[in-house]
């Protein structure tokens, strides 16, 4: 697929309305370095960024450089990363940076292809700290950007309409503005997605594209609701209507003020205090888990953050 003819037109008129709306984050300021770009690439993978804003500022507090982190134990990085969500995404952080420190002389590496070879990096997380830390023009597609090349490509009958990856990307290269800092294009890509061009709703009529936007207007809410599994997807474990991943992040931010640890009957009352009875299967497997992943370890009766 190639670029419409209108990409110079889209490049120019997203730039324009990226510099007057964006909202403010630590990492679009000119002085977040790689390594503060590197954590919050981390952080905002799956959470939101306000969330991510008002916690990277204390984290880097405690944490200053891949140095300090690389030697961080899996107890501190976790603390550390106290309401974030995902805490195994902490030790992984942890581990990159070691991975660093050893293999790469504590610089973190500008090559995508390098740096998809550290723990806890992906495809997407190499090319998006290739492209927010170094300004390599490298292809970045994630969720928002997928969603907004899509409908910029060609018209999307409905908001659950994307294009193939492959698609997405060729579309994305021809995009990628020549003369403009591939961070600042992808900070306009994802700011419209985020704010403007969303997942289930677009604000056409306020979208600075949409005089050549091919979705523009037309593009509808698909009605019925579409299950996780329909989708392909499997659904998570729920346990009392709520997903497994909350109750792992309960236990773990239960034990975070307890170095001594707790047992598991004190973490049942903590965690689980309505006066229903409990299924313990459920929770010995939440707690095997959470040991297996190197959140939690086990003394005698007694579970603990892991040292
Ligand atoms: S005009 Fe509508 S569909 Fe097109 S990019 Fe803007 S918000 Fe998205």
């Amino acid at each position: 697929m190639r670029a419409t003819k209108d990409t110079t037109r889209i490049r120019s008129l997203l730039l324009r309305w990226y510099r007057k709306h964006a909202r403010a984050f630590p990492w679009r300021e000119a002085s977040a370095g790689a390594y503060l770009i590197l954590v919050s690439e981390i952080m905002l993978q799956q959470t939101q960024a306000p969330r991510v804003a008002e916690l990277l500022p204390a984290f880097l507090d405690r944490f200053p450089s891949v140095h300090h982190l690389a030697q961080a134990t899996n107890a501190e990085v976790i603390r550390a990363w106290k309401g974030l969500g995902y805490n195994n995404r902490a030790l992984r952080l942890r581990d990159a940076a070691r991975a660093i420190v050893a293999d790469h002389g504590g610089s973190i590496p500008r090559d995508p292809e390098l740096l998809i070879t550290l723990p806890g990096i992906g495809p997407y997380a190499a090319a998006s700290i290739a492209a927010f830390a170094f300004d390599v023009p490298t292809v970045v597609v994630d969720v928002n950007v997928r969603r907004v090349y899509s409908r910029l490509a060609s018209p999307q009958p409905l908001t659950t309409d994307l294009l193939p990856d492959d698609m997405v990307r060729q579309f994305g290269s021809h995009m990628l503005p020549r003369r403009t800092p591939p961070s600042e294009w992808y900070n306009a890509v994802m700011e419209l997605g985020a704010t403007v061009c969303m997942a289930r709703r677009t604000a056409c009529e306020a979208c600075p594209l949409s005089s050549v936007c091919p979705s523009a207007h037309t593009i509808t809410v698909p009605t019925g609701r579409t299950s996780a599994t329909s989708r392909g997807r499997t659904p998570e474990p729920m346990f009392r209507g709520e997903p497994r991943r909350l109750w792992r992040g309960r236990i773990v931010a239960a034990l975070h003020q307890h170095p001594e640890g707790r047992t598991r009957s004190a973490v049942i009352r903590e965690v689980f205090t309505s006066l229903e009875p409990i299924d313990v299967s459920f929770v010995d497997d939440l707690l095997d888990r959470l040991i297996k992943d190197g959140l939690l370890q086990r003394i005698g009766q007694r579970y603990r953050l892991h040292e």
